[in-house]
């Protein structure tokens, strides 16, 4: 059972808040609508949590409508954790039988293949990458990511010929179903999600080291794994801080005079504090100016496809993505680098004035290594 109460002092500071982090909401902006601002979905879960509105699930949407990327805590006085509160909300809200119809095709996603995307995804590794990279005895084990897998399958193959230029040969690629579920956590459907863990839990402790792809795996791995007894945050790591010993050992990367934006997962820079790597890997890479980074915490803006959102609230993930380029256009960069293709997968379709689309860290950096003098003996 989810003890909501826990929660009373920040809900009842939101409550009574003037809305100082109003503006910041990403998915209010998107929704237009005062119910959807952090204060209105903390305001709503305090007054059903009270029993002073009625527990119907009309009433609980707006508390679905959240990408928990953190931008309101950023500018709380009181550094209230809007998103994981609102994460409790819905897994309390599930608890009494009121859940978003969204979060079926969820269900049903995992119930089927085991992660949150609708097609075969371990078809597309399979077809992707050599059979001997699926080695299930590896100790080192590389989960790709669902949401980049699922919009971006290039990017898998580019990280296993990363891994062959810099004479890595231990790491295997782990299954599709090996994601964290961090979905099912961020809708609040507790039971799929703590099933699930225990799975996938259940291989990953047999390994030294997890490496992943997107940083939401990332953070569930190292913030709500342990929770649950699995403790997997010593043995996790972004793919950007696996590869920076490799690289700055190497050196030799062939370098770009194109000026970029970086559009940085909220996880690994707000959340986990740990973007460093991916900074340091395209300092190594750039010569041109960035024009806007995610160096200060508050100018990190999601791009969509965060948490859950997509499945509750879709038409609004679009919202936040058409938010974002509309940022970046007018940072009037050549380029955009996301530091996780899950990122640049929520962004894709946009283009810049000269026709480049986003890409990923992952990509610069593959071309970067494939064109540079150096090679391994
Ligand atoms: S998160 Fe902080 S600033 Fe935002 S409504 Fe709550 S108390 Fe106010
Ligand atoms: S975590 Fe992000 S989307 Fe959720 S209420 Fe805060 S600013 Fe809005």
């Amino acid at each position: 059972m989810i003890y909501i109460d826990k929660y009373e002092k920040a809900l009842e500071y939101c409550t009574a808040c003037p809305k100082l982090c109003h503006f910041a909401c990403p998915a209010s902006h998107a929704a237009a609508r005062e119910a959807v601002t952090p204060w209105g979905k903390m305001s709503i879960l305090n007054l059903l949590r009270k029993g002073r509105l009625e527990l119907t699930f009309e009433n609980a949407e707006p508390i679905h409508n959240c990408l928990a990327c953190g931008l309101c805590t950023v500018f709380c006085e009181h550094h209230i954790d809007v998103g994981l509160i609102l994460t409790e909300g819905r897994a309390w809200l599930e608890s009494q039988g009121i859940t978003h119809p969204g979060y079926a095709e969820l269900k049903e996603n995992f119930a089927a293949r085991g992660h949150a995307a609708r097609s075969d995804l371990d078809t597309v590794l399979r077809t992707s990458l050599k059979d001997e990279l699926f080695n299930a005895e590896a100790e080192v084990v590389f989960i790709p990511g669902t949401r980049a897998l699922a919009e971006r399958p290039q990017e898998v193959v580019a990280v296993f010929r990363i891994f062959e230029i810099l004479g890595i040969d231990f790491v295997a690629c782990a299954p599709a179903s090996l994601c964290s579920g961090h979905e099912l956590w961020r809708a609040g459907l507790s039971e799929n999600f703590k099933a699930h863990a225990s799975a996938a839990a259940s291989k990953l402790l047999e390994k030294r080291l997890v490496i992943c792809a997107d940083s939401e795996d990332l953070f569930c791995f190292d913030q709500v794994y342990p929770q649950l007894g699995y403790p997997l945050a010593e043995r996790s790591r972004h793919i950007s801080e696996f590869l920076l010993p490799y690289l700055e050992n190497r050196g030799g990367l062939k370098r770009c005079d194109l000026s970029r934006v970086e559009q940085e997962s909220s996880y690994l820079t707000r959340h986990l504090g740990r973007a460093s790597a991916s900074r340091r890997i395209l300092a190594m890479i750039f010569n041109g100016e960035a024009k806007e980074s995610g160096y200060d915490a508050a100018a990190v803006y999601p791009c969509g496809n965060e948490a859950a959102f997509a499945f509750a609230c879709p038409e609004n993930a679009r919202g936040v993505a058409d938010e974002r380029m509309r940022q970046i256009r007018l940072a009037a960069a050549e380029s955009i680098v996301a530091t996780d293709a899950a990122s640049a997968a929520a962004l894709d379709g946009f283009k810049l004035s000269g026709e480049t689309g986003p890409q990923t860290l992952i990509e610069i950096l593959y071309r970067s290594l494939e064109d540079s003098d150096v090679r391994q003996p």
